[in-house]
């Protein structure tokens, strides 16, 4: 192998060699090597541009390569890098005030971790240790991280391996969606559920409710409205916290700084990672209500990261909540959310292999299926199948990324997107889905 640059193929082949893939059998990865990004677009080392439509892992919100936040890290790092919690630094004293400003309701305290699921780990244990009870509810469907305790609480089984989620202390209450069909149960019976569950259970043994405001990588589930406000009240009766992630669905990607904004609720804890820094810089946190966080004045949280309030990630989460706010880019996602809408509908009417289109603001996707009715997805739950694999393959050679997971294919494009940015998209979609309308004898 040369010294200086590595080709394309070295970076492959080192990569494969010597690091190790998430959520993967390692002899089947098949990665592109990326050098460098601007906005929506990634280009390759081999110079090939990529429309990115999935912001990566739904999380460089606020798009690829942007000077004012690499600059904003640079200086950080040049002037000081770490100090230990005895120590505090302007980015963290800065970070912390204007989430405060911008989190809804009295959230004005946070917890910052590196990442998503060591905020969802840090929530587990101050609802733990603020209501002195040991169970929490989790929900069905969802996602909350890798690590051991988010894992946990994550309602899918493909995501457990061996290592079984619940347990611990962990319930689970039913989903917001039936099994298998694609529109939301009534609100009522979804609530109920949750109740019934609380009373099995006892109350006075459960700390806290878990939820993703809006489910995201199990298929952007969107709950009707008034559950979440039924959660919160069900919460409040029988006084137990209720903790949203947003993890995924906060930092503008629903046309709202959280996507708990929508239906004008406050958690008791709210967790977020990646659009804090659009992944220019690995940092989460988790946020607590005035009452949660006075009941720690007096005696010890127990907790901790040594990456803890990283004056670099505070800098780079300070410098993009910046960049949304100077470009519009909520109000842009907002926008362009109803233009999404519109190309979704589109494919629906044109596709018979298009199942079911949602969206709120630029989070979205697209289901794949074999029949409307009965409904029947593209691809079992626990696997793909050989058309959407050809779609797969249809997008990246037609230089578009995005997130294709067993039937369905994701939506969501960096917030700062145009018009014609999203029509490149959708054309290259509408070309692929020729592809599963022949699988389906359309
Ligand atoms: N919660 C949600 C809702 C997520 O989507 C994710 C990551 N996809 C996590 C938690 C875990 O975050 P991380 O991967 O940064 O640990």
């Amino acid at each position: 192998m040369t010294s200086g640059k590595l080709s394309a193929a070295e970076i492959i082949a080192l990569s494969k060699e010597h690091t190790f893939f998430p959520w993967a059998a390692q002899q089947s990865v098949d990665p592109l090597a990326i050098d460098r990004g601007e906005g929506v677009y990634l280009y390759t080392v081999d110079g090939d541009r990529i429309l990115d439509f999935n912001s990566q892992l739904m999380s460089v919100n606020i798009g690829h390569g942007d000077r004012r936040v690499a600059d904003a890290i640079g200086a950080q790092a040049a002037r000081l890098g770490f100090v230990q919690p005895g120590f505090v630094t302007e980015p963290r004293a800065r970070l912390g005030r204007k989430l405060a400003e911008i989190m809804p309701g009295d959230l004005d305290k946070v917890f910052f971790t590196v990442g998503g699921a060591e905020a969802v780990e840090n929530a587990i244990k101050l609802a733990r240790q603020y209501t002195g009870r040991h169970k929490i509810l989790a929900r069905y469907r969802t996602y909350h991280g890798a690590t051991m305790g988010a894992l946990s609480l994550t309602g899918d089984p493909r995501r457990w391996g061996n290592e079984a989620g619940g347990g611990g202390g962990v319930v689970r209450y039913p989903d917001t969606h039936r099994w298998g069909e694609k529109d939301p149960r009534p609100v009522q019976e979804s609530l109920q559920g949750l109740e019934d569950v609380i009373r099995y259970e006892g109350p006075h043994t459960i700390a806290a409710v878990f939820l993703e405001t809006i489910v995201g990588g199990n298929g952007i589930l969107i709950p009707p409205d008034g559950y979440i406000q039924g959660v919160r009240e069900i919460c409040d009766r029988y006084d137990l916290l209720m903790v949203a992630d947003e993890v995924m669905a906060g930092f503008g990607r629903t046309g709202r700084w959280f996507a708990v904004d929508h239906w004008d609720t406050v958690p008791d804890l709210m967790t977020m990672a990646k659009g804090l820094t659009s992944s220019y810089l690995p940092l989460g946190a988790v946020a607590m209500r005035g009452h949660v966080a006075e009941a720690f004045d007096d005696r010890p949280y127990s907790g901790g990261l040594t990456y803890n309030s990283h004056a670099v990630g505070c800098a780079a989460a300070l410098a993009t909540i910046e960049v949304y706010e100077q470009d519009g880019l909520i109000e842009n996602a907002a926008r362009l959310g109803k233009v999404m809408r519109a190309h979704h509908q589109r494919l629906y009417d044109k596709h018979p292999s298009v199942g079911a289109v949602r969206n709120l603001g630029l989070f979205g996707t697209i289901e794949m299926v074999r029949s409307r009715d009965p409904f029947t997805p593209m691809a079992p739950y626990n696997g793909t199948s050989p058309e959407m694999r050809a779609v797969a393959g249809h997008l990246r050679e037609h230089g578009l990324f995005t997130m294709v997971a067993n039937h369905m294919v994701h939506t969501n494009p960096p917030l700062c997107v145009t018009e014609e940015q999203l029509e490149e998209g959708f054309a290259i979609l509408d070309a692929a889905f020729e592809i599963t309308d022949r699988a389906v004898g359309a």
